[in-house]
């Protein structure tokens, strides 16, 4: 996945075009910066790549996230329906808005269960907000029909999947708004920074303005601009946006690259009678920058997790199960209500009743996975020697 993997001179270029005049803020000093709009530049390669009409760069992915849910006008007490299974950003948005996180299963695409989504609609929900987690997708038709049937919001958190597919379309471009992340283990990184993409002009003209204190953009000078509403300061810098230049013309590298590393391993997986692989939705396209797959127990995966441990080769295999940033079961600080602010009275209600919410049947799928990431610098001879290793490893902890 880390397009970190392939820096060069692309970034280095980018960067020092920056630096050469200095103006390293994205708004303002029209006359030193000598032409030179990165963030602007890379937001329209970005409606170009993955066709949307609108991109909107933020701070990172998370503020991309939150910007998203205000303009869209998700606030006080509205309930937003997240997977289980995602990054704590998922949640940290919804929170940081003054909306409450519901929580749902997810089911063998590792992402949302359409039925689950479903159950936990009630008079408050507002939007849905499907994670394609691990270079996947949700399915998207059937969480579309959801929303439109019970007038929902639908967010698309593509963080983890840039440049997967569904049905043609980009993943992130698909609902009301979509974001990506682009921190630096993403598919592609500008070091830190995010982006909402829509294809509302309304949605992206207040994503202008609330990632800029309010700021109208409409004015030649900074300081005269009309602040119609409230903003905050999510700006991506001019220099993350340089990175970002260089990053997004590799991209058709990074994807055929992590592409022919995945299905080389894959072929090893695909050896062990006991594998499966996740459901990729019909339509969908993944990014491969994982291959997920799962073994028919949680006893069996933790003992293949324990052997692999056991060889030094289990970096870079992901057990979610057991990890603290990505499934409900560690997520202390969440169902605890340790915030550092005072939420309100609806908001932490809903958090307590973690506690006790049963999450049966995403533990039965999530206890059974692994995620191995695709790394971009393998050569083919490293791919191979990796895979017969790890089946070896896989079959002994099979047999036990
Ligand atoms: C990385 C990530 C985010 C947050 O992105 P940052 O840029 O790190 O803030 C949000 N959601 C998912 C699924 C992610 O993987």
């Amino acid at each position: 996945m880390p397009g970190y993997e392939l820096f060069g001179e692309e970034e280095r270029k980018q960067v020092n075009d920056v630096m050469e005049t200095g103006i390293i803020m994205r708004y303002g000093f029209d006359g030193p910066r000598k032409g030179i709009f990165k963030s602007l530049e890379l937001e329209k390669k970005i409606t170009e790549v993955f066709g949307c009409k609108y991109a909107q760069l933020t701070s990172s992915g998370t503020s991309a996230l939150t910007t998203a849910m205000v303009v869209l006008g998700i606030g006080a007490d509205d309930e937003v329906i997240m997977p289980s299974f995602t990054f704590v950003a998922s949640f940290e948005a919804i929170l940081s808005v003054g909306a409450i996180p519901v929580l749902v299963d997810v089911d063998d695409t590792l992402t949302l269960n359409p039925t689950a989504v479903k159950a936990a609609i009630t008079s408050k929900t507002k939007c849905v907000m499907p994670v394609h987690m691990c270079g996947s997708m949700a399915d998207l038709d059937a969480l579309k029909a959801i929303c439109t049937e019970h007038d929902l919001i639908l967010l698309e958190d593509a963080c983890q999947s840039i440049g997967a597919t569904y049905k043609g379309k980009a993943v992130g471009t698909i609902g009301d708004a979509g974001t990506f992340s682009f921190d630096f283990v993403k598919t592609i990184t500008c070091g830190e920074g995010g982006v909402v993409m829509t294809n509302s002009e309304d949605v992206f003209i207040k994503s202008d303005g609330y990632t800029d204190h309010g700021h109208d953009h409409k004015g030649v000078d900074r300081g005269a601009d009309l602040h119609p509403f409230i903003g905050y300061n999510y700006r991506i810098s001019e220099l993350h946006a340089a990175v970002g230049l260089g990053q997004i013309s590799k991209l058709p590298l990074i994807l055929s690259t992590q592409k022919k590393n995945n299905l080389i391993l894959k072929s090893y997986f695909e050896q062990i009678p006991e594998i499966t692989f996740r459901t990729i939705p019909e339509g969908g396209v993944d990014s491969y920058s994982f291959i997920s797959w799962f073994l028919p127990s949680e006893t069996a995966m933790r003992n293949v997790i324990a052997e692999l441990r056991e060889q030094g080769i289990i970096a870079g295999n992901f057990y979610w199960f057991d990890n603290n940033w990505h499934y409900i079961k560690k997520w202390h600080h969440l169902k605890n209500v340790e915030t550092l602010n005072n939420l309100s009275v609806a908001q932490k209600s809903s958090l307590i009743k973690l506690q006790t919410q049963d999450f049966s049947a995403s533990d039965a799928i999530i206890s059974r996975c692994v995620s191995t990431l695709i790394s971009l610098s393998w050569t083919d001879e490293q791919i191979h020697d990796k895979g017969t290793k790890l089946i070896a490893a896989i079959k002994k902890a099979l047999a036990k």
